[in-house]
């Protein structure tokens, strides 16, 4: 590793891939650099896996399926356990690795590290409560029996914005169901996913379980095509962009694999003329400054009442003052970096293309003077549907505000879109409430709150934002098999 950072415990940065219990490097031998996005120092390599690499990898997840899945839930539940303790115990460390190589405030690192314990703790303990059903028969003398059973090997793919805790809100359930999984971490972050696997190594999760392949994004596609085409692969989960979500599962559909999959979003987040705007603008803060607006429930399209949008746009100017920029290291940053320069070009794309077509700058809009992928918090207002900030997620620090008259008109302009992951909205009116949350075509709707994501309940998206939930006792039932056993007794 060049770039050093302090950690209590050294070895819980591998740069190794954990495959099989063993830490392994890639069959050619090559290896990819990963970089400091606050810096774009060089912090270490890690092994640049191929087919050959995943086959392996496939293999060792199969071997170890049938001494996993024959154990009862309860003797799952201990080292699961375990290893959300583990993580627990080692959340500084973890959160130092993730801030190194994702970028966001130690602070925010530490929280999801916490987030992703969260997850391994709960499907820990949800194993015992998958019940099946014993169905009252149909004919005389047969007994009609619904058992859930685990789907095999799943794999995991998942994205750099929450490095840990996508890793664990994929692999607990699975591990949980009595699956075993290969997991492919995005190229940015995957020292992360190596450490979890440190210390799932620790808690006794054994060899073959789970399995981390790493892997630089000109091999990406081939790590997606392996794993989709073996038939040993019984589910696939993925967390990343629409695009690519879309081609594996067209890729699941030749071996009919089980898919879940958490895509990106478009959120509306909406403001009505009777809301708190204290609740509203500090919820705004949190919602799309945090990860410095790299979430999938990041709100993209702010959408506020003309008779309070002055007020609200004037209270938000103050709030945006008040973070600050800088390495997630530094002590007091609220806002890091972006995870490349392809993403800052985004951001500064979308910027453009606003003010192109007549929105107005209140704040930002540009690159901050200083190494590294940093961009300014940014407000604008005049947002309208043509332009490219309301057609696709920005993934930046940009909010950009646009006005509404009427319900119905909202209603249009938040419904508008092929995604429909989260959505926000800002109001004191019950009945007003009671109505909208439903009328939203969105899989989560956070009302008067901007914090929506829990382990406890199900997170996914309607229409192309995704296809089944995570968290929660869902996110369990993704990972397994309904078997109906039908018994008769003759006589
Ligand atoms: P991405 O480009 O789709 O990448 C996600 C993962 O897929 C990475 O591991 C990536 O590997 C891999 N990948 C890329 N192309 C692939 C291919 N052709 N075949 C197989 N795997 C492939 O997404 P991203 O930009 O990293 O992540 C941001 C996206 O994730 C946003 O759209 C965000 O909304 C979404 N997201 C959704 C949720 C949710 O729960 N709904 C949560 C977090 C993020 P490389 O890194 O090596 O390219």
């Amino acid at each position: 590793m060049k770039e050093k950072v302090k950690l209590l415990d050294d070895s819980l940065l591998r740069d190794r891939a954990y495959v099989g219990g063993e830490w392994i490097q890639a069959v050619s031998g090559a290896t990819f650099d990963v970089v400091n996005p606050a810096t774009g120092e060089l912090i270490g390599k890690a092994p640049h896996m191929a087919a050959v690499d995943v086959e392996h990898a496939i293999i060792q997840a199969e071997a170890a399926f049938g001494e996993w899945s024959a154990r009862t839930a309860k003797e799952r539940e201990a080292p699961l356990k375990e290893w959300a303790r583990l993580i627990v115990a080692n959340a500084s460390d973890l959160a130092a690795i993730l801030t190194l190589e994702q970028g966001k405030p130690l602070s925010d690192a530490k929280n999801e590290v916490l987030f992703a314990a969260s997850f391994v703790e709960w499907f820990a303990e949800e194993a015992k409560r998958t019940y099946g059903e014993v169905i009252p028969g149909s004919r005389r003398n047969v007994t009609y029996v619904a058992i859930k059973e685990p789907v095999g090997v799943a794999a995991g793919i998942t994205p750099w914005n929450l490095p840990c805790a996508m890793v664990t809100r994929k692999a607990a359930p699975a591990l949980a169901a009595g699956c075993t999984m290969v997991l492919k971490p995005a190229e940015h972050t995957p020292f992360s996913a190596l450490a979890l696997c440190v210390l799932a190594e620790r808690a006794g999760i054994p060899r073959g379980v789970l399995n981390v392949v790493t892997a630089d994004r000109p091999a990406a596609e081939e790590i997606g095509r392996t794993l989709t085409s073996s038939h040993a692969v019984g589910k696939l989960s993925f967390t990343g962009s629409t695009a690519v979500g879309k081609r594996l599962a067209a890729q699941c559909a030749d071996t009919m694999k089980r898919v879940s999959l958490e895509l990106g979003g478009n959120s509306p987040f909406i403001v009505f003329a009777d809301a708190d705007l204290d609740v509203a603008v500090s919820s705004a803060v949190f919602a799309k400054f945090r990860n410095a607006g790299q979430t999938c429930i990041a709100p993209n399209r702010f959408l506020i009442d003309a008779s309070v949008h002055d007020e609200f746009v004037k209270r938000m100017i103050a709030a945006i003052g008040e973070l600050s920029l800088g390495d997630g290291f530094e002590p007091g940053v609220t806002l890091g970096p972006l995870i490349s320069e392809d993403a800052v070009q985004k951001v500064e794309r979308h910027v453009a293309d606003a003010l192109a077509r007549g929105a107005k700058l209140l704040v930002g809009g540009k690159r901050a003077d200083r190494k590294g992928n940093f961009f300014l918090p940014t407000l604008m207002t005049g947002i309208s549907p043509e332009m490219a900030m309301s057609c696709e997620e920005t993934f930046g620090p940009v909010m950009g505000l646009a006005t509404f008259t009427s319900e119905d008109e909202l209603l249009q302009r938040a419904n508008g879109t092929r995604l429909g992951l989260a959505s926000y909205m800002f109001s004191r009116d019950a009945a007003r409430i009671h109505r909208t949350s439903r009328a939203l075509q969105a899989g989560i709707v956070g009302v008067n709150t901007g914090a929506i994501a829990t382990e406890v309940a199900p997170f996914g998206g309607f229409k192309e934002s995704g296809i089944g939930r995570e968290g929660a006792r869902q996110g369990i039932d993704e990972f397994m098999e309904t078997k109906f056993i039908c018994e008769a007794f003759p006589g």
